[in-house]
């Protein structure tokens, strides 16, 4: 899946093309996402503590906000990714609890039992953890955001294509405001320069008639 620049002017002003970025279909609306990322080099910190990686990582992220073009099928898309990760994690986290209380619900009681389902729940919770991870890197994600743009990883082709397009279109139009303008420019100062070529006559008679003047005085 392709990743996107999108540069945060187009971001504020609302500037995507009304085609979904998930599958390329037309959109019929716009679902304001908060993205967020800071570099993915913080997590090295987790080798001086957790807590730092927290904070540098806190004081590393970039927020930009993006108006995505959505489809029907596609417009609980951010919704629907956070319940299946939710309810994944609380399906681990109650199937540990209820082997838990199984197991010292035994009699006579089975520690071997208790410690089989304890190391149980550690393992599926990293397992959770990878899937979780494997789940999240797919799918239209923030691949980086400064203050001018946002990277987007994961749009659907056709998104990228009808972008391009528009920016082409965008392109030529000014282009072609510019040429206009340009033109318009050469008009006035050929104007300008008639119209100072007609009054010149004029100016230099005038001239004329004050050396007359002048003359005249002096004669007197
Ligand atoms: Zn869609």
């Amino acid at each position: 899946m392709p990743t996107i620049k999108l540069s945060e002017t187009e971001c504020r002003k609302d500037l995507l093309p009304a085609v979904c970025m998930f599958c390329g279909e037309p959109s019929t609306e716009r679902k304001q996402k908060n993205f967020a990322w800071h570099p993915s080099w913080v997590w090295i910190l987790i080798l001086v503590n957790l807590i730092v990686v927290l904070v540098v990582a806190l004081i590393l992220t970039k927020r930009m906000t993006v108006r995505v073009p959505v489809c029907d099928r596609h417009r609980g898309y951010w919704m629907r990714r956070g319940w299946i990760l939710s309810l994944s994690f609380v399906a681990v986290a109650a199937l540990t609890i209820g082997g838990l209380i199984f197991a010292s619900n035994q009699v006579p009681r089975n520690e071997d039992l208790t410690g089989w389902v304890c190391g149980g729940g550690v393992f599926l919770f990293f397992v959770w953890l990878v899937v979780a991870a494997v789940y999240s890197a797919n799918g239209v994600r923030p691949s980086e955001i400064t203050d001018r743009y946002i990277k987007l990883a994961g749009v659907h082709q056709d998104f990228v294509n009808a972008l391009e397009e528009d920016r082409d279109r965008d392109r030529e139009e000014e282009e072609e405001y510019r040429r206009k303008r340009r033109a318009e420019r050469e008009i006035e100062d050929r104007d300008r320069d008639r119209d100072r070529d007609r009054d010149r006559p004029r100016f230099d008679e005038r001239r004329r008639d004050d050396d007359d003047e002048l003359d005249r005085r002096a004669r007197e």
